[in-house]
């Protein structure tokens, strides 16, 4: 087997594609409110209802429950990496 047509390396190279996020970013209200107990839902993840995307500035977390801002990145004049593959592991 030629090292291209690796599976095993090539799913070690694409590892940044499944969800490696390790600091959440979340809505203030919905936090507030998740963690006051004023919802039903089992995690904040459940309760937050975000919008992301981007915009002429760069890239936006939008709260829908809230109708505010979370967060807007603001890339200046570099053009960030951005990948869109969309990978599922096997069961
Ligand atoms: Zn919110």
């Amino acid at each position: 087997m030629s090292k291209k047509n690796n599976p095993v390396k090539d799913i070690d190279k694409l590892s940044h594609l499944f969800n490696q996020i390790n600091e959440p970013i979340v809505c203030v209200k919905c936090s507030d409110e998740f963690t006051s107990g004023q919802t039903d839902s089992k995690s904040l993840q459940d309760y937050s209802k975000f919008d992301v995307g981007f915009t002429n500035r760069g890239f936006q977390i939008w709260c829908r429950r809230h109708n505010v801002n979370v967060c807007h990145f603001k890339f200046g004049d570099k053009q960030p990496e951005a990948d869109f593959r969309c990978l599922e592991k096997r069961k």
